[in-house]
């Protein structure tokens, strides 16, 4: 207990809200809601700095995620770091997640089921955090987060929100593997981040 704080103090200050994401972390880990928890390796539950003013949320958890239990150590991981040093920052500076914290087999996409096991996670690690800024990356994080069924390629680039949080859709680093003309698009929209992380 903080000595001179009651609960409520504890609840809402940083050492509480360390408190509040290792106990949902420990949650999580121990999950068993739906059938992904039966072929994971390693849950994925978040990785970065809990006080982030920034929070990137991707789709799931790939092979190389599993194995070692951190969201985007892969290939597009790689490429996202890069991203996230071009601007002006560590990854641990930002907190990086995903809607899914175990991985899908062959990496297909998540079911509605998974998603709708898994999705209140991911609102209470938003809600402990607490981001200025959340980025989503790629169709899925920025179509679930924000309801719709509209093309990530008019969603990104433009402001949204989500529960009062401001809300940038860009496209996954994945796709910018398989398509690097469109970094220029992601640089844009990364710029507008730091603008608004500026003001
Ligand atoms: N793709 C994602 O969406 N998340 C990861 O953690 C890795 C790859």
């Amino acid at each position: 207990m903080v000595k001179g704080g009651g609960v409520s103090e504890l609840l809402f200050s940083s050492k509480g809200n360390q408190t509040n994401v290792g106990l949902l972390k420990n949650e999580v880990g121990s999950c068993m809601k739906c059938s992904l928890a039966r072929s994971r390796k390693k849950v994925v539950f978040g990785a970065g700095d809990i006080a982030a003013r920034l929070m990137f949320i991707g789709e799931a958890p790939g092979y190389e995620e599993d194995v070692q239990g951190l969201p985007f150590v892969g290939e597009a991981g790689m490429l996202l770091s890069k991203i996230i040093e071009a601007m002006g920052f560590k990854r641990d500076d930002v907190y990086i997640c995903n809607i899914l914290k175990c991985r899908p087999p062959q990496n297909r996409n998540p079911l509605p089921e998974e998603i709708s096991s898994c999705i209140e996670y991911l609102y209470k690690q938003i809600e402990y955090i607490k981001p200025r800024i959340i980025c989503g990356l790629g169709k899925f994080a920025s179509q679930t987060l924000l309801d719709t069924k509209t093309p990530i390629t008019k969603l990104r680039g433009n402001w949204h929100e989500f529960r009062g949080i401001r809300f940038m859709p860009t496209f996954h680093p994945a796709y910018l593997l398989r398509n690097p003309n469109d970094k220029k698009l992601v640089w844009q929209d990364m710029q507008k981040i730091m603008k608004e992380l500026n003001e």
